[in-house]
């Protein structure tokens, strides 16, 4: 059988727990092994020396001596996709594997993907529901904090640190979680105005306090933090909160409570991560901040309140998936909490708790906002609904991409009508980056077959376009983002 699993180095313990339940030797499959060690597990698996597979997403090209079964756990998570080069989809690949096979194939997640979830209500799939928690523990309480309404230090609202203090006091464990890592995402000069821009990138820096430096999340841009602003000379200081500055708040907040940080800036050098993971479950650390890292497979069975900072990145997103990501986020951090015995308690900070998304996941979980999620796609014709393909362009010229994508669209609106809708070009949000322009083209249809059919006339004559040469392009089918 295959396991695909979003990333083994996060989950050490799932490798241990497979050796000691399967006999035989397990074939492990990863982008941190050698080439030798990834042959010896490839033939492992031809030979059917191992009977098992585990691997991240490209081990579902590995050979199979036996196909009996595949499993994809945490079949939502975007890893499963290849953004680049070659670009697939390692869960969509596996269903098509699993039916080559004529094998069973199973899609895990507490959050399903909305494409999962269209396939179970077309009959495509049968949905298995485990309704009851690992150890009869009940499911956390939602409750969402309005951020317009309190005081707040350094992000943190009063009755959330109040809430820390009563947890910690019981002697429960606190999951503090915030998607953006450094210390603050802006440095700013409250005399001039001026932003700490990326020379490279249309984005500002990331203050890295630490490290005394300024970094670009986007493109890797980095450089020494200036004392004072290069335009006026006056102070300048850091705006917003990151994990890093959280920690901080909360050291001064709770001394002595045992904090850790988990995210990649953090958990840099190898076994930090399983140094701290081990420090949580000895109960030194009684405080924990991360970002996303913390939501990977992590079993926190003391923690009994998550606390979740700022929900709202995610609520306007211009992306038609952000409000998935979003609830799939918040649904995956709140379940870290209250695992054993005690229920979990999950504050979810906002400054819209009246946004539909957000009632939804709290007065009826994942499943009452999926149900809607699902209405709005289908009255909006967007995937899983329709099928959308992206063509995007990039280069160091500003007018190359563009060129390049209009005349991409002439192309394929010359065949007629194909019945898919051809939108754009449009330049992205970000339209700079790592010093390339980008813009791009979005194919649109109601269904597979035209699309498909006018791809495979479409990207031959791609190739041949003199403007292509002028651009990097890609093609990306089913796009996870749409920049
Ligand atoms: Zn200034
Ligand atoms: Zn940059």
């Amino acid at each position: 059988m295959a396991l695909l699993v979003p990333e083994i180095s996060l989950t050490p313990q799932l490798v241990s727990r497979f050796a000691a339940r399967f006999p035989g030797p397990l074939a492990v499959l990863h982008s941190a092994l050698t080439d030798t060690e990834r042959l010896q597990a490839w033939r492992a698996a031809r030979s059917a020396a191992a009977p098992v597979v585990i691997g991240t997403r490209s081990a579902i090209f590995a050979p199979l001596a036996r196909p009996e079964l595949i499993v994809v756990d945490e079949e939502h998570d975007a890893s499963y996709k290849q953004q680049d080069g070659f670009r697939y989809s390692a869960r969509d690949l596996a269903l098509a594997r699993a039916q080559r096979h004529g094998i069973p194939i199973v899609l895990g997640s507490a959050t399903p993907s909305l494409e999962s979830l269209a396939r179970v209500r077309a009959g495509k799939a049968r949905l298995l529901a485990l309704p009851n928690r690992t150890a009869g523990a009940r499911p956390p309480v939602l409750q969402l904090l309005d951020l317009r309404a309190h005081a707040s230090t350094q992000g943190i609202a009063t009755p959330t640190v109040v809430a820390i203090q009563r947890h910690l006091s019981a002697g429960g464990q606190v999951l503090v979680y915030l998607n953006r890592r450094g210390y603050a995402p802006t440095l700013f000069c409250p005399a001039c105005g001026w932003v700490a821009p990326c020379p490279r990138c249309d984005a500002r820096l990331t203050v890295h306090q630490r490290e005394r430096s300024l970094e670009c999340h986007h493109c890797g841009t980095r450089r020494a933090m200036p004392d004072a602003c290069p335009d006026c000379g006056e102070p300048v200081k850091p705006v917003g909160q990151g994990t890093e500055r959280v920690e901080e708040t909360l050291a001064a907040l709770f001394p002595g409570a045992g904090l850790a940080r988990i995210d990649r800036d953090a958990m840099r050098r190898r076994g930090s991560l399983e140094a701290t993971l081990g420090r949580i479950h000895a109960g030194e650390v009684r405080l924990l901040v991360g970002t996303q890292m913390l939501t990977k497979g992590h079993h926190f069975p003391d923690v009994s309140l998550v606390v979740v900072l700022n929900a709202d990145q995610g609520l306007f997103g211009t992306d038609f998936r952000a409000a998935e990501r979003l609830a799939q986020t918040i649904v995956q951090v709140a379940g870290r909490a209250g695992r054993a015995e005690r229920p979990g308690e999950v504050l979810i900070q906002t400054e819209y708790p009246e946004h539909p998304l957000l009632r939804q996941l709290v007065d009826g979980g994942y499943e009452a906002f999926a149900a809607a999620a699902l209405v709005e796609r289908e009255q909006a014709c967007w995937p899983p609904y329709a099928r959308v393909a992206v063509l995007r362009a990039e280069a160091a010229l500003r007018e190359a991409p563009l060129a390049f994508l209009e005349r991409a669209r002439e192309l394929a609106l010359e065949g007629g009508d194909s019945g898919v809708e051809v939108l754009g070009p449009a330049s992205a949000p970000m339209e700079r980056r790592a010093g390339h322009y980008r813009a791009q083209l979005l194919l649109h249809a109601a269904s597979h077959s035209p699309l498909q059919r006018l791809l495979a006339r479409w990207v031959p004559l791609l190739e041949e376009t003199p403007t292509a040469r002028k651009v990097r392009w890609a093609l990306d089918v089913d796009p996870l983002e749409l920049f």
